[in-house]
């Protein structure tokens, strides 16, 4: 498509600017730099899907994640006596203290592993271990007809995991069955382990180039989960996808047009326009301590060292009152904000509510 160019193998290594005027620097895997000026940015690098530590897995070759075992059975690679028996164990490394986030989408993965491996063998045996299954949604439909095919479904306590063994090149899974209340123990031609999503190798690197927040699992984190979702604090980026959050491809291609028409929004203007009211600097009385530059979510504010005072960048203030909040002198104010005014405005909204008391 005109005017689209898709780089690959190639890195963010330093971003500037703001809204209408980025400039970011790339590199390629040979080390050549290019600089491309642009006005918004969306990120949608995606996630990585999580590598298991457990369950003996790596030590046999009847041990796969659902992903493996998607790419096996759509390449006819699995001999029908090799599904048999088929293990699926839920919430593998996830929704634990490590990784206390659900990845929302390997249930209905199980799901759709476990209809193919009927389809290839309709005398299959499929028993998915799970703590709580995520098919949310209309999704939940579809475990109606997986209960209905027969597939078994087994919960299992997170204080009370199953065992996976190796006897015999063949993984053999024990659990405790509540309902018959008993240990029971199960030779799996086949064991799948339904792994999450986490957030891909440079996550970090890249919220750092582009001055951007991660949330406690690592993921880029929004400006407002309600308000502005697609939305990064600073204006003009923003994000979709698994970059955001694991979720399902449909909820990628939603949040996708969003991001998209936020974008457009912007792009297709003429002028961008500062926030009604943005920040300034009393330079007589500033000291120049920086705390003002440290606290501005929106890196609006900057240090010009050459005139020795500090700056504020008027398309980037969002005039959130943050460095008006923390300067220890006073300098730091909001133009139609400033102590006066606020003041006439909390003593009016006072007067007018003791008026009805
Ligand atoms: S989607 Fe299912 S398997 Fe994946 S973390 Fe959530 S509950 Fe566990
Ligand atoms: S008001 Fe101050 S802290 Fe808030 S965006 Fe503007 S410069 Fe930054
Ligand atoms: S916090 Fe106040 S005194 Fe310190 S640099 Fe900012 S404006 Fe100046």
């Amino acid at each position: 498509t005109p005017g689209i160019q898709v780089l690959t193998e190639t890195e963010v290594v330093e971003s500037c600017g703001r809204v209408g005027a980025f400039r970011t620097v790339l590199q390629d895997k040979g080390g050549r730099k290019r600089a491309v000026e642009h006005g918004v940015t969306i990120l949608a690098t995606g996630a990585a899907a999580a590598s298991p530590a457990e369950y003996c897995y790596g030590q046999s070759d009847r041990i796969f994640t659902q992903e493996e075992f998607e790419e096996v059975l759509a390449q006819f690679k699995l001999p029908k006596d090799r599904l048999k028996t088929v293990v699926m164990i839920q919430c593998v490394g996830s929704r634990d203290e490590k990784r206390p986030y659900c990845s929302r989408v390997c249930c209905s993965a199980a799901l759709k592993n476990a209809f193919k491996a009927l389809e290839w063998n309709k005398d299959a045996r499929i028993y998915v271990l799970y703590r709580d299954l995520m098919t949310y949604g209309f999704l939940e439909g579809y475990y109606t007809r997986a209960r209905a095919a027969g597939i078994r479904f087994i919960p299992y306590r997170p204080e009370r995991k199953p065992e996976v063994s190796i006897q015999e090149g063949v993984p053999v899974v024990r659990f405790q069955d509540p309902i018959l209340q008993r240990e029971v123990q199960i030779r799996a031609e086949a064991l799948v382990l339904s792994t999450g999503m986490v957030p891909p190798e440079g996550t970090e690197g890249l919220a750092q180039s582009l001055g951007l927040d991660r949330n406690p699992d690592g993921f880029l984190l929004e400006a407002d989960a309600k308000w502005r979702p697609v939305d990064f604090l600073k204006e003009g980026v923003f994000v979709c996808g698994t970059a955001h959050s694991p979720r399902s491809i449909a909820e990628s291609m939603a949040q996708a047009k969003s991001a998209a028409q936020r974008a457009l929004a912007i792009l297709r203007r003429e002028e961008i326009f500062s926030a009604r009211m943005v920040a300034d600097v009393k330079r007589s009385i500033c000291t120049l301590c920086e705390t003002c530059v440290a606290v501005c979510p929106y890196e609006a504010r900057s240090v010009d060292t050459e005139e020795g005072m500090i700056v504020v960048d008027q398309a980037a203030c969002q005039g959130c009152g943050a460095c008006a909040a923390a300067c220890p002198s006073g300098a730091a104010f909001v133009r139609g904000l400033e102590d006066k005014t606020t003041m006439a405005v909390v003593e009016a909204t006072l007067e007018d509510a003791f008026a009805h008391i």
